[in-house]
């Protein structure tokens, strides 16, 4: 797995790694004696970009990322232009499942973190049976965060993955990296949501042909205000301002 690392480029702001393959990726978050690299992997889209042109906390929880991807096709796109290479587009929601996957081999220590409670209970059978070693697992609707930090105190884990939706999971992982840096750490959004049947992604030809933000806009039309937002972003692709 060993590739040459790659080095990050300005996105209006943000730095993204201009991974031009999943391998390239996977060698950033697992030596290659298999084991896990400490860090922070987030999924780059246009509507963080832009939160982070007005939000400062934003900015700067992404600039703590050790792998900042590409997910999002503008983010690709805006890379490809900046390098003249021709990058991928990552989907946080398969990358976690890969990480996972790698992670066999050394039965490394996995702590999850988010969703309902029956979620996160069938994401842990589902992982369980593919060998994954899934130490502990915490629903995303605790009262006080001092849960979560008991179970990394207890765990000791080396991958942590955290659904809550962003930014909560960004900010969370923030917050437990400075108390137990030795872990990655990446949030997935509704990632366990798809992987246990209860939230349908996109079709493949859909996915191949990069609407996937189209289909999750007409299969919950309410995101349309987020979606409208996003024309700032092509704007400032086209005028060269990213
Ligand atoms: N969630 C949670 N706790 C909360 C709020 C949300 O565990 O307090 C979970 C929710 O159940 C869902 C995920 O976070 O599984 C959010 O998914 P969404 O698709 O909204 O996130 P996005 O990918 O858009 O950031």
């Amino acid at each position: 797995m060993s590739e040459q690392r790659v080095k990050p480029i300005l996105i209006g702001g943000v730095a993204v790694n201009p991974y031009e393959s999943l391998q390239q990726l996977l060698s950033d978050a697992i030596s290659d004696s298999g084991k896990v690299i400490p860090g922070m992997a987030i999924a780059i889209n246009p509507e963080k970009v832009l939160k982070s042109q007005t939000d400062p906390q934003t900015h700067e929880i992404l600039a703590q990322a050790t792998i900042p991807f590409a997910d999002g096709i503008g983010v690709v796109k805006a890379l490809n232009k900046k390098t003249g290479k021709k990058c991928v587009r990552i989907a946080g929601c398969e990358l976690w499942l890969d990480i996972l996957h790698h992670s066999v081999k050394h039965q490394s220590k996995v702590l999850l973190i988010g969703a309902k409670p029956k979620v996160i209970s069938q994401c842990n059978e589902i992982l369980k049976e593919q060998n994954i070693n899934v130490v502990a697992y915490q629903d995303g609707y605790f009262k006080d965060e001092a849960v979560v930090f008991d179970l990394v105190d207890k765990t000791v884990p080396d991958i942590v993955i955290v659904a809550l939706g962003s930014p909560k999971q960004e900010k969370l992982i923030a917050k437990l990296r400075t108390v137990h840096p030795d872990a990655l750490y990446m949030g997935v959004g509704g990632s366990f949501d798809v992987l246990t049947g209860n939230v349908k992604r996109a079709p493949k030809l859909w996915q191949d042909l990069n609407l996937e933000w189209f289909y999750r806009l007409v299969s919950q039309p309410s995101r349309i205000k987020r979606q409208l937002k996003l024309l700032g972003f092509v704007k400032q692709y086209l005028t060269n301002k990213l």
